[in-house]
């Protein structure tokens, strides 16, 4: 490693899985250092080496790697794993919030919430009973 590198953009492993659209084990896995130049990482994107062409030919149409949530009342945001027992989200919101900030579920339409959600996210299902 040069010492004089410390001024060029690097990116921690996450946010090179992020930028290549693949699980963080798989970055450690096949060997992305724990921090990389972001220029490394947008040559490996234009040019990917066998394992990330692979994993880009396997993952066409599956679910996504990495979603956004975005709070619908402050509109802060953050990329993360979505995981299997999310449903779809009618709102996302920061856990500080309160419900009564949102607008209310339509009538006849039942509200459940989902706790953990990211780092700080609650999410809300508007659904109708059957
Ligand atoms: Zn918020």
């Amino acid at each position: 490693m040069a010492n004089n590198s410390s001024s060029r953009p690097t990116l921690n492993r996450r946010q090179v899985a992020q930028a290549l659209n693949i699980p963080p084990e798989m970055a450690a896995r096949n060997g992305i250092p724990s921090r990389m130049a972001a220029e490394e990482v947008a040559a490996i994107d234009a040019n990917p080496p066998a394992w990330l062409a692979q994993s880009r030919a396997n993952s066409t149409g599956k679910r996504p790697v990495w979603v956004e949530l975005r709070c619908y009342l402050c509109d802060f945001h953050e990329v993360a794993r979505p995981k299997k027992w999310w449903p779809e989200f009618s709102f996302v919101i920061c856990d500080f919030h309160g419900n009564s900030e949102l607008p209310d579920a339509a009538p006849g339409w039942r509200r459940s919430e989902y706790d953990g959600v990211g780092s700080r996210f609650r999410g809300i299902v508007d659904s109708q009973d059957p």
